[in-house]
């Protein structure tokens, strides 16, 4: 890449906003407009890192490193200097993208009474939880015109997986539920593959900076494992969409000090269970206090409630969980 082409990607992303769209929080201001916070390269307990808007660079005393926003993405995401080039091109690219077609599979929703059939089955009946997760639908068609009509060139489409090679919308007849900078596909059909994700990264945890503040916190596999939580009113809940955490899902669990009940399936061929017991010995390494949710056989958070589990079922499990 020439350096020209360089400076102007690293003026069309600010590095505070790529911050911030990493959940990065300023905890303090400091002279000339800089700002202060945890460092989200390692677990932090007192602000040591510093961010200039004006020259977009960084600088962490804690750990002793720093620079601009794509040095920022290598570290962060511990990929190459290429890959971080492909990372920020792609940021630049795919959230109002994405946050077009959710709009769109939202709206399709209400129009279908197959996936409203399916969410109920699936025990998510407040309107409000199919609100707070933003969920969709995409019935297989339509999208790639409301896209190319709102003036998305066909081929961003399908190079953020939207649309296939072939032109067709890629997610069919499935419930969507939006992503940090992903969309989940769940198949309401039992003869397609049930998950489906766009090509790159999961992200973090599922909406992690609505969590993070509270001193307890449910980690739950599934996202429909999370509505059902939510929805019986623990909206201290996160998921990690299955049980075995990305490192940046790793460091939000440890970037404070806090309780963690992992809340796993407790499906028959003990996965679910042993990658808790993994889990929860990595976090007390870091100092975490966590514990780990006994469902009954079988089960997992969705099934409890779905059949019939109450909260308060619910909260005596979480206090009977053990490290
Ligand atoms: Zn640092």
């Amino acid at each position: 890449m020439r350096p020209r082409a360089l400076d102007e990607l690293k003026q069309q992303i600010p590095l505070l906003d790529y911050l911030q769209s990493q959940e990065w929080r300023p905890a303090r201001a400091l002279r000339g407009g800089r700002w202060l916070g945890l460092c989200p390269l390692h677990t932090d307990h007192k602000p040591s890192f510093l961010v200039d808007p004006q020259k977009s660079l960084f600088y962490c005393y804690g750990c002793g490193r720093g620079g601009d926003v794509i040095r920022f993405v290598e570290l962060f995401h511990q990929v190459n200097f290429l890959q971080a080039l492909t990372l920020l091109r792609e940021w630049c690219g795919v959230t109002p993208l994405l946050n077009a077609a959710i709009d769109f599979y939202r709206f399709q929703l209400h129009r279908h009474n197959e996936p409203l059939a399916y969410l109920d089955q699936r025990g998510l009946r407040s309107p409000e939880v199919i609100e707070h997760m933003r969920i969709g639908y995409a019935a297989g068609s339509g999208l790639r015109g409301w896209l190319t009509q709102s003036g998305y060139p066909l081929a961003v489409l399908c190079s953020a997986g939207l649309i296939t090679k072939a032109g067709y919308d890629s997610y069919i007849r499935r419930i969507v539920i939006p992503l940090e900078n992903n969309l989940y596909g769940r198949s309401i059909r039992s003869s397609a593959p049930a998950h489906r994700f766009l090509p790159g990264s999961k992200g973090g945890l599922y909406l992690w900076e609505q969590v993070r503040r509270y001193a307890e916190v449910i980690l739950v596999e599934g996202l429909f494992d999370y509505a059902v939580v939510w929805q019986a009113g623990f909206h201290n809940v996160t998921c990690s969409l299955g049980n075995h955490l990305n490192a940046r899902q790793f460091q939000q669990l440890c970037d404070g000090p806090r309780a963690v009940y992992l809340t796993f399936d407790a499906d028959a061929n003990g996965s679910g269970p042993r990658a808790a017991q993994h889990l929860s010995r990595r976090l007390w390494a870091q100092g975490i206090k966590a514990r780990r949710v006994q469902l009954p056989d079988g089960h997992d958070p969705n099934s409890f409630f779905v059949q019939g589990g109450e909260a308060s079922q619910f909260q005596s499990l979480l206090e009977t969980a053990r490290p």
